[in-house]
């Protein structure tokens, strides 16, 4: 079988390579996974280059800012995205927040939240995490305590990426401490500048200020910021939890990388007077990344195809997750382990082989492999509702 793109598709791939070419700069080598603040602003700017064409959105309705891409349509847009390497600022409300907006907020919710997000002025982070309620999510402790037109918010926030930055939080809170625990949540909208909320940056292995604690002391969240039912929240923070595992197109990055490292491998003296090429430990080891980057677009590829024909995937997304979280680490360590020592200088120096991307890449991809559920829980969503296997 041979997968192929339509002629309008490709036109369309073609239109967005063009306003990439413009919007970069001509030197662009991509953004890094340590952001900094002049990164951040880089991609804030980015976004505004988008909203114009609604490209920020351009999978949602046309009526809330977006351009009803069809899911291949958004294969083609994000691969594009991807293997420009352009600047990624708010996914956490353009991926998933809007989306659970539109399907559970009020007239007044849509039309206070999505406009700042279609122009790219509201940034949002996500509040679901705790210190100790990560994967059993539902444990959590932080308490909203209804009092007249307002909730008042107590207690703590881990792990939250780019909150520092982000005007306003989705943030899951305990409701009733009586019921069980799936049942007593709620979600809100919080502006992040509500007296009352701290943030305190956590400096990660790649020497950037990528997630932060969030401290609320008697935050007041007017009743108008709680979206959904009261104490139905558990159910509307699994929808957004969705829409975060099913990102489409995300393997044209490591591509790039590893037509890069490729590149690399073919120009590069191995030091005794040939090649790294002619290494047949060096030639397997590519082909092993090209063969599983091509398992990874594949499966995603059967995940798009699912949503095209209005099916909701479910363990076939932690399939890819589990997949794409694989090969970005072995990319990053085969990739370390051909270019030696060289490979693990990071910055623009001359000695930083491919400007030392993948020695940044092997710190930062730890994380991916916790970000959205971590890979034992998605195997055990393999396990038990891919393979009909017992939870225990
Ligand atoms: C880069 C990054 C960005 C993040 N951004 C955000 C964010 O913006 N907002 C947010 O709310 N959170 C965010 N997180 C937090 C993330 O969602 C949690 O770290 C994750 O859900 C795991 O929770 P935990 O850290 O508490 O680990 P734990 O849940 O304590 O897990 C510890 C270990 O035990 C394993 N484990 C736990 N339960 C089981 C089980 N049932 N079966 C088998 N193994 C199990 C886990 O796989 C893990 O290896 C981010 C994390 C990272 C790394």
């Amino acid at each position: 079988m041979r997968f192929k793109f339509t002629d309008e598709q490709e036109a369309f791939r073609g239109e967005v390579n063009a306003f990439l070419k413009d919007a970069l700069p001509s030197d662009w080598e991509g953004a890094d996974n340590a952001i900094d603040d002049e990164s951040y602003e880089f991609g804030r700017e980015f976004l505004k280059k988008l909203a114009p064409q609604r490209w920020i959105a351009p999978a949602w309705p046309k009526q809330y800012g977006g351009l009803e891409l069809s899911h291949w349509d958004q294969v083609v847009y994000n691969e594009a995205m991807g293997y420009a390497r352009a600047p990624i600022v708010n996914t956490a409300a353009v991926g998933y927040l809007g989306p659970t907006i539109i399907l559970y907020g009020n007239d007044e919710q849509k039309a206070q939240h999505l406009p700042g997000i279609t122009s790219g002025e509201v940034v949002w982070c996500q509040g679901y995490s705790e210190p100790n309620s990560g994967s059993d999510l539902a444990s959590l402790q932080t308490r909203a305590v209804a009092d007249g037109d307002e909730f008042i918010l107590n207690g703590q926030k881990i792990w939250t990426s780019q909150a520092h930055y982000a005007d306003w939080m989705f943030v899951i809170a305990r409701t009733d401490p009586d019921a069980p625990k799936h049942r007593g949540i709620s979600y809100f909208l919080m502006d992040m500048k509500t007296p009352g909320v701290s943030v305190r940056p956590l400096i990660n292995m790649a020497n950037g200020e990528g997630f932060n604690e969030v401290f609320f002391d008697n935050v007041r969240i007017p009743k108008t910021g709680l979206l959904g039912e009261l104490n139905r929240g558990w159910y509307i923070a699994t929808t957004t939890l969705d829409f975060e595992r099913s990102a489409l197109g995300g393997s044209a990055g490591v591509q790039r990388t590893l037509e890069d490292l490729t590149r690399f491998a073919k120009a590069e003296s191995d030091g005794a007077g040939g090649r790294l090429w002619d290494k047949p430990l060096v030639r397997h080891a590519l082909a092993d990344l090209w063969v599983s980057l091509d398992v990874t677009k594949m499966l995603s590829y059967r995940v798009v195809s699912m949503q095209a024909r209005g099916l909701v995937p479910n363990y076939e997304a932690s399939i890819i997750k589990v997949f794409s979280t694989d090969l970005i680490q072995k990319q990053a360590r085969v990739g370390l382990g051909i270019m030696g020592l060289y490979g693990g200088l990071w910055g623009d120096g001359p000695w930083a082989k491919l400007r030392g991307r993948l020695a940044k890449s092997y710190v930062a991809t730890v994380g991916t492999a916790i970000a959205g559920g971590t890979t034992e829980i998605q195997r055990n969503i393999i396990a038990q509702r891919g393979l009909g296997l017992p939870r225990q």
